[in-house]
């Protein structure tokens, strides 16, 4: 790999173009991901915010779910916002009767989470390994961590307000994944954090 890798975004559904910015600003050269074939010679791979049930649907539709759990399998390093962490996590509570996630991150998260009078809300989010002061948490109907297993890095927890202490952003090996929505704040330092895990990944 040369020292710009190559990441893909999951262009099924969601905010792919707003991923996209942000992994070039990165320094990652992103790549949009609709068919099997375009899994093959990724470094990295970004599943985006958008609705996780749709996602599902689609990635069933196109025959990329088991291709997607084959490469999580072999380790690729991928990123999961909002929907995005939905699609990465082994359970899921509140999901439609028929929703699939790729799985890989041993966890279980709750769909829509935050409940009505805060279905979308800002929050200043510290992010462990992150210089720079606390993120700008952005939570759109956002779903967050009800319970980890062992092997489950906890990166961030809601620091304040009726949610205070729930988990917001884990890491498992090369698995990444955040309730909110850092492609949408112009703050790039996850995606930064990220490419450097594909950089260590490939090395
Ligand atoms: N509520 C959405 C879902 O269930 C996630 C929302 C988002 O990605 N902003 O997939």
């Amino acid at each position: 790999m040369s020292s710009t890798p190559t990441v893909g975004v999951l262009a099924l559904q969601g905010d792919v173009r707003e991923h996209a910015v942000a992994l070039a600003e990165a320094d990652a050269l992103a790549r949009p991901v609709r068919r099997p074939e375009e899994l093959a010679d990724l470094d990295g791979l970004v599943i985006p915010g958008g609705e996780s049930t749709t996602m599902s649907n689609l990635a069933l539709a196109f025959g990329l779910m088991e291709p997607l759990r084959a490469r999580v399998a072999e380790g690729l390093p991928v990123y999961g916002s909002c929907a995005g962490m939905i699609m990465l996590a082994d359970k899921i509570l509140d999901g439609r009767d028929d929703q699939q996630s790729v799985g890989g991150i041993d966890m279980t998260v709750r769909r829509n989470a935050f409940g009505r009078q805060n279905e979308s809300f800002e929050s200043p989010v510290d992010f462990a390994g992150l210089e720079g002061g606390p993120l700008h948490g952005v939570f759109i109907r956002a779903p967050w961590v009800e319970s980890v297993g062992a092997g489950v890095e906890v990166l961030a927890e809601l620091p304040a307000g009726p949610a205070a202490g729930r988990t917001v952003a884990v890491r498992q090996g090369n698995l990444l994944a955040t309730s909110f929505h850092p492609e949408l704040t112009g703050d790039h330092r996850v995606h930064a954090f990220f490419v450097d895990l594909v950089r260590a990944a490939a090395r």
